[in-house]
């Protein structure tokens, strides 16, 4: 009987966590810049679980496009219990190879989006009613993951923000946490990030769990942190990667010929 707001609901992990959390029961908003992706996105999640899915265009980076949706979700369900910060960007590249522009990108993406729509939602019903607010993070910058500065940083920020809001939210009864996949298949951000050469060089061998992680995984952990069975939980940030970043390679070279072979485009 919730109601979840999705940002980049309409593909990869997003999609996952709104198929997940309507089978349990959610109704959910999924939201992001390309319309047609989220209208078709949902009226597959609405096929598959018997639940309603409101598609809306927003662009992260702007305020006001994101409080038109907000808007929008109130007057369609009068409620907005939770919201889920997935929307990023990221591709492999250098910090000698990354552009201003590149970099001021991926930051105004991952983490002004995110301090946006967080925004917007106290603002507009979090504040009065409660909430709780998951981030889509990452473990890059635990050790500065090569060809990785920009969204490495720009999710470091957005686990920080994580802490301050949690701080100054608990007493509206707004929880707020972030969830740090590991490589996680099927997903734009495998893809991009080198996953099928990682696949072919049998490089998840090194990670403790043996594998990759899938989108249902993810999933399942961001449903315990929207959830009340994480009722005391806020502030902090759950890694669900199979113990990936104590063990996978970090190395610069090897991560360069990646980059070199185009895995990336
Ligand atoms: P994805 O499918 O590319 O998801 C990113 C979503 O963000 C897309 O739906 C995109 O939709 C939306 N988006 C991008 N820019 C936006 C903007 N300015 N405003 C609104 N929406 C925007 O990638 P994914 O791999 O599933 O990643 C999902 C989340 O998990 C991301 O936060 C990512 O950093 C994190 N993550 C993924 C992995 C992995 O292995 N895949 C690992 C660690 C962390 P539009 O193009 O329609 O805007």
């Amino acid at each position: 009987g919730q109601v979840a707001f999705i940002t980049g609901g309409g593909s990869g992990i997003g999609f996952r966590i709104a198929e997940i959390f309507m089978r349990h029961g959610c109704r959910t908003v999924i939201a992001s810049r390309n319309l047609q992706r989220v209208t078709e996105a949902s009226k597959k999640l609405v096929a598959a679980t018997g639940q309603q899915c409101l598609p809306l265009s927003i662009d992260v980076r702007q305020p006001q496009t994101i409080a038109a949706a907000v808007d929008e979700a109130l007057k369609e369900f009068q409620r907005i219990d939770i919201l889920i910060n997935g929307a990023a960007g990221n591709f492999l590249c250098p910090a000698s190879a990354l552009s201003f522009n590149a970099f001021k990108t991926v930051i105004d993406i991952d983490t002004v989006g995110t301090f946006n729509t967080s925004k917007v939602l106290f603002e507009k019903y979090f504040r009065d009613h409660g909430g709780v607010i998951v981030n889509i993070t990452a473990t890059l910058s635990y050790r500065g993951q090569a060809l990785q500065v920009h969204a490495g940083a720009a999710k470091a920020a957005i686990d920080a923000m994580t802490r301050h809001l949690a701080v100054e939210w608990g007493p509206n009864n707004i929880r707020v946490n972030s969830l740090a996949p590991g490589p996680i298949t099927g997903t734009e951000g495998f893809r991009r990030l080198g996953g099928k050469f990682a696949e072919k060089s049998d490089l998840f061998s090194v990670i403790p769990l043996q594998r990759a992680g899938n989108k249902t995984e993810i999933a399942h952990s961001t449903l315990y942190l929207a959830s009340p069975l994480s009722s005391y939980v806020t502030g902090t940030t759950l890694v669900v990667d199979g113990g990936s970043w104590l063990t996978s390679p970090n190395s610069f070279s090897a991560l360069l010929d990646v980059w070199a072979a185009g895995a990336n485009q």
